[in-house]
């Protein structure tokens, strides 16, 4: 049996790939940072090195 542990951050143009256990949920899905949860509200960008959402 495979268990999904690991998925793309649900911010579209974000390539970070999040641990589910840790991952900040919102509306269900899986985002890397608040900033991508709450769709950039505040800041752009995520924090992660190499990302440019
Ligand atoms: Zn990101
Ligand atoms: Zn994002």
């Amino acid at each position: 049996m495979v268990e999904i542990t690991q998925q793309k951050c649900a911010c579209e143009p974000c390539v970070c790939i999040v641990n589910v256990e840790d991952a900040i949920v919102h509306d269900g899905r899986n985002f890397c940072s608040d900033n991508c949860a709450n769709g950039h509200a505040d800041a752009a960008g995520c924090g992660h090195a190499g990302c440019g959402c």
